[in-house]
């Protein structure tokens, strides 16, 4: 058991993070045998409390810790790091700029049950197999090598267990006893398969005996001239698997294990037109060109690459991308979501080919792993991924993209709360690597660093093709006659006239309601019931097609009511719009046009989000309505109209970022339209028309929005010319969440560094109930980052429960 701290300075300890809300390590006794198979980045099995716990070394080192009792690890999982140091690096930054406890956010950097790594294959010698066993574990080990021939060591180790046999197994091999080869990998799928043993087809039947079911076996392997799995031989003679087992006993079949890569959802490359060769402009040339010129330099640089929509971003990075794989180093490339860019998915696996992986967000367990393992051997060379992608393990990193730079879903929302874009740039550094941010419209943070000459600003001023922005026409919805209520949906004659010309001239359309479902409340006109979500207190989203309402807070759902539940009374109605009523509203004015949704729900039905972008893109569907997921980065040549049937949803939220994501959603969505040869046009609804937010996205006037909201964002001493902390603290009760803010409020007010801080709150956060807890807020600002996080930990804030979130760079206020 555990050593008393201090007796032998002779010994070796471990520090180790254990994914557990703490923000230090864990220090853990060596046994000797060990000492050689532990480094920094190997996950050990180690006790923690009652329990017993998988962490990942973080330092081995002689100094003896004192004054405490010291454990022995239990056991060692890996036989080499799973992560390297500059990642190791990286999880200490991010867990002390997101003052987020180590374990947890080492947690994020691995795939969830990821095998022992660097397991191999252990085999005799010669001299193992004859020599006299020194120990019992050596003679067990022997037994067991003697009997099965060579084995994984995993197995080995699960088969045998005791704490032990690694230790003795790396000691045998310094003897040459056994030797451990490696495996070809341990992530994919494994499938036991069979092919005939050597000799000829008659004596291989003949040894079968009179079973025709064993001749049946060894005539089809025959009749195939290669080897099978073990479930297609079984299905296709219509035999057991123990059949098949015999014939391998008796030595007529080889069995082994095949490992197979798993045909990922690869999109069909040969129904696609071949892309036409492209011809770079002057301006991508220079882009391109600085690029490769950093690449040269191999040292960290960090680029910003902007330039109107359709201006042929994705085409200057892809080709930085190759001149980085031909300087022998890999690229990194993240995006809000790969699910709903299925061109780009499908331009960089055309590129790259098998140097590709891609990390989806809804990979399966097995492809998750495969694809991790692909990247840390460094077969792929070319890694895509939406925000966790920044923790791949990619080896000799050049060059790291961050696409949609100002996408809000680079914020992660649990701990570890990181920005993906913020961790990349960090990333980069640590690799000496080149970072590059993309966008049309960028972040306020981003344009606030390159006026501080902190990035190099790379800029495209052409669209691709020739092409114009579209023309931006303005509805005042407070002139048009309709129901004004919120959330009603209203298509004005100025849009329905662009409708009809667009899809007279066999065009397409592309329309925006950023909201699901059929209507945001159902309410009862006899007593003025809403149907509120009892834990959000907030009206629950009606949709009609599913029959349901459901919160969208925190998504529990009710079948819906023919009749009130409070009054009895059949006097339900539908106020407002979501997708789903915008829809049947189309439906009702353009009878037989070809019309389609894409949103949560409907991806969600469907099953992928690539489905209904194809439908579109084939021209089979003519109109495409959706929520924000319609305004990303997809490359629609037919689409010359876009519409927003109100611009006005972020306006009023008590959010400081609420006009900067209405700026750039209009502008993502006026971009989708006239990327084609034929000039397009961009239908703006609003109740707003004055609002320099929608002016500067109808006349395409970056600088203008530039302007008005870095002056906004300076008088009011918000991000990005201050650092943003938000603390959230939930409880079911009320007062009693009242009273724990109010106490975490003064204790920060009495910190010495309060009086250069602005602390704001306490108060309700926006969304004063969600799931039945009250939530309250603190916002802290500062000049300095690390002040702020100081602050917190001096009030030992990050000690608290998980009720409190501390919320570093917090992107969503409600
Ligand atoms: P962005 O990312 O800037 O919005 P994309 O990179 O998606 O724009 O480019 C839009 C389209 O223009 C793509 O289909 C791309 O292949 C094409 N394209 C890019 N550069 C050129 C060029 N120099 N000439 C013609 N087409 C181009
Ligand atoms: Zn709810």
């Amino acid at each position: 058991m555990g050593r008393p701290a201090g007796d032998h300075a002779a010994g070796t300890w471990i520090d180790v993070a254990v994914p557990v809300p703490l923000h230090r390590t864990l220090t853990y006794s060596l046994p000797p045998a060990w000492e050689r198979m532990v480094a920094p980045g190997v996950r050990v099995r180690a006790p923690v409390g009652k329990r017993s716990l998988t962490g990942v070394v973080l330092r081995v080192h002689h100094e003896a810790p004192i004054g405490f009792e010291v454990r022995d690890v239990e056991r060692v999982i890996d036989l080499g790091p799973v992560l390297d140091e500059p990642l190791l690096e990286l999880a200490r930054f991010a867990a002390d700029y997101y003052v987020a406890p180590i374990g947890e956010t080492l947690r994020a950097f691995l795939p969830a049950d990821l095998a022992p790594w660097g397991s191999r294959r252990v085999r005799l010698t010669d001299a193992g197999a004859l020599g006299v066993p020194r120990s019992e574990t050596e003679r067990r080990i022997r037994e067991h090598l003697l009997e099965h021939g060579a084995v994984a060591l995993a197995e080995m180790q699960r088969d045998l267990g005791g704490d032990d046999l690694l230790g003795e197994v790396v000691e045998l091999e310094r003897q040459h006893r056994l030797v451990l080869e490696t495996l070809e990998r341990s992530g994919g799928r494994y499938r036991s398969a069979v092919e005939l043993s050597a000799g000829s087809v008659e004596d291989l039947l003949e040894r079968c005996g009179r079973s025709p079911k064993a001749r049946s076996v060894v005539d089809l392997l025959a009749a195939l001239g290669r080897p099978a799995t073990t479930r297609e031989v079984a299905s296709r003679v219509g035999c057991s698997p123990a059949v098949i087992r015999r014939l391998a006993r008796i030595g007529v079949l080889r069995q082994f294990t095949q490992i197979e890569r798993l045909a990922l959802d690869r999109h069909r490359l040969e129904d696609r037109r071949a892309a036409p060769p492209i011809e770079l402009r002057a301006d991508q040339r220079q882009a391109i060109g600085a690029l490769e010129q950093a690449l040269a330099a191999h040292r960290f640089g960090a680029y910003f690459l902007g330039g109107i929509t359709g201006s042929g971003k994705t085409e200057v990075y892809l080709r930085a991308l190759a001149a980085c794989l031909e300087s022998n180093r890999a690229g990194l490339v993240l995006v809000p979501e790969i699910g709903l860019v299925p061109s780009l998915a499908r331009a960089l696996e055309e590129r790259f080919g098998d140097r590709l992986a891609i990390l989806h967000s809804n990979l399966g367990r097995a492809e998750r792993l495969q694809e991790w393992e692909r990247i840390h051997t460094g077969e792929a060379r070319v890694v895509v991924g939406p925000r966790s992608a920044v923790f791949a393990p990619v080896i000799d990193l050049g060059l790291v993209i961050v696409d949609e730079e100002h996408d809000a879903a680079y914020k992660q929302e649990t701990v570890p709360r990181y920005h993906g874009r913020d961790l990349a740039l960090m990333r980069a550094r640590e690799a000496e690597a080149v970072a590059v941010l993309v966008s049309a419209t960028p972040s306020l943070e981003t344009r606030l660093n390159l006026e501080r000459g902190r990035f190099r600003e790379l800029r495209l001023t052409e669209r691709a093709g020739g092409g114009a922005l579209p023309e931006g026409i303005l509805v005042d919805l407070r002139r048009e006659r309709f129901d004004h209520r919120p959330g009603a949906v209203h298509f004005s004659d100025t849009l329905r006239a662009e409708i009809d010309r667009a899809l007279g001239g066999g065009e397409q359309v592309v329309l925006l309601r950023n909201r699901r479902g059929f209507s945001p409340v159902l309410l009862c006109r006899a007593c003025g019931e809403d149907m509120r979500c009892e834990d959000c207190g907030l009206a629950r989203t009606y949709h009609r097609r599913a029959r349901r309402l459901v919160c969208h807070y925190c998504g529990s759902t009710l079948p819906a009511p023919e009749r009130c539940p409070s009054c009895g009374e059949e006097a339900l109605e539908a106020i407002g719009a979501g997708t789903e009523r915008v829809e049947d509203r189309f439906k009702e004015l353009y009878p037989g046009i070809a019309v389609d949704v894409l949103d949560r729900d409907a991806v969600q039905r469907t099953g992928s989000a690539a489905a209904i972008l194809e439908r579109f893109e084939s021209g089979r569907v003519r109109v495409l309505i959706g929520t924000q997921m319609v305004s990303k980065g997809h490359h629609f040549p037919d689409v010359t109209l876009t519409g927003v049937l109100s611009a006005d949803t972020y306006l009023g939220f008590p959010d400081f970022r609420a006009v900067e994501r209405t700026y750039s959603l209009l502008t993502q969505i006026a971009g989708r339209a006239g990327r084609g040869s034929r000039p397009g046009r961009f239908v703006v609804q609003t109740h707003y028309p004055d609002h320099y937010a929608i002016r500067a996205a109808l006349d395409h006037d970056d600088q203008a929005f530039a302007r008005e909201e870095l002056r906004f964002r300076r008088t009011f001493h918000y991000p990005p010319y201050t650092r943003l902390v938000q603390l959230l603290l939930r409880d079911r009760n009320r007062a009693r969440g009242e009273e724990r803010i109010a106490e975490i409020a003064s204790q920060l007010q009495g910190h010495p560094q309060a009086p250069s801080v602005r602390i704001a709150g306490p108060s309700p956060a926006p969304l004063e109930r969600l799931r039945g807890q009250y939530r309250f807020q603190l916002l802290l600002r500062g000049p300095s980052g690390a002040q702020l996080r100081a602050m917190v930990r001096d009030c030992g804030l990050h000690e608290s429960r998980d009720d409190l979130v501390i919320d570093v760079d917090a992107q969503d206020l409600l």
